[in-house]
């Protein structure tokens, strides 16, 4: 009886997954092929480079969405689990973010301490999680906000604190947080926040989340690796 209920209850989730996606994938193809469709028309007018860009886009948008949901959906790929220190991961997380930072102006404090940062841990999976966080801080700032980024040691946990300086996040949205294809944005995905869910978990942490208006707090909880002085922190 109870398998047959976890039966229904995967299927009402794949359900939910492939209605999702197919919207998700419908919009940008629609607009692809509409454009097509337009320029194998109008051949007296040959297609411009903005054209072209923009069905770029849409493939983009496209592809972005299958990587999101191959993190998704993929518990086949096992975790593979070494010492991370997480400060020095949260650095090159921030190398990759660097043009996106810029380009909206915005100032990142740091507060990355020299010890007591280690972790176990997947680490491409963990650099997913801060990109996907960062990424969220970042297109919820105001041109030239402020994101800060801290880890601190709490007893047998590691906190890392993704903190933006946004409009805040809605008490009735903060509930959906995490549900695959929840988004707020015209063109997200929503699978953002549920990768990251689903990794730390696998990571035997939590993620916390605190916002209010002009404030939104993400921190991630990871247990601290028993540190041992002989050991160096290997990382990334
Ligand atoms: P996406 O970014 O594609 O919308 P996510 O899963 O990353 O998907 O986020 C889901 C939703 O959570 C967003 O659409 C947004 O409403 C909300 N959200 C996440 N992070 C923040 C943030 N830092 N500030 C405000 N809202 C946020
Ligand atoms: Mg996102």
């Amino acid at each position: 009886r109870e398998r047959e209920q976890l039966r229904l209850e995967r299927m009402k989730c794949v359900n939910q997954l492939a209605a999702g996606i197919a919207h998700e994938i419908r919009n940008p193809l629609t607009s692809i092929k509409g454009f097509i469709q337009l320029m194998t028309r109008r051949t007296d007018k040959p297609p411009t480079p903005e054209h072209l860009e923009i069905v770029l886009a849409e493939i983009g948008r496209i592809d972005n969405l299958i990587s999101e949901f191959q993190m998704l959906a993929r518990p086949l790929k096992e975790p593979v689990f070494e010492e991370v220190n997480i400060c020095k991961l949260l650095e090159n997380v921030v190398l990759l973010m660097e043009s996106q930072l810029h380009t909206k102006n915005i100032t990142l404090q740091l507060q990355l301490p020299q010890e007591h940062c280690l972790t176990f841990g997947d680490i491409s999976q963990l650099k997913q999680v801060f990109i996907n966080l960062l990424k969220n801080a970042i297109e919820a700032v105001p041109f030239a906000g402020i994101i800060s980024l801290a880890v601190s040691r709490q007893q047998d946990m590691l906190a890392v604190t993704v903190e933006d300086n946004g409009e805040g996040i809605a008490a009735a949205v903060v509930e959906k947080l995490g549900t695959p294809f929840f988004t707020t944005k015209e063109t997200g995905s929503g699978l953002g926040l549920s990768v990251c869910y689903r990794i730390i978990q696998n990571h035997g942490g939590t993620i916390k989340v605190f916002s209010e208006q002009g404030k939104t707090t993400f921190t991630v909880f990871l247990p601290a690796a028993v540190e041992d002085e002989a050991v160096e922190a290997i990382c990334c």
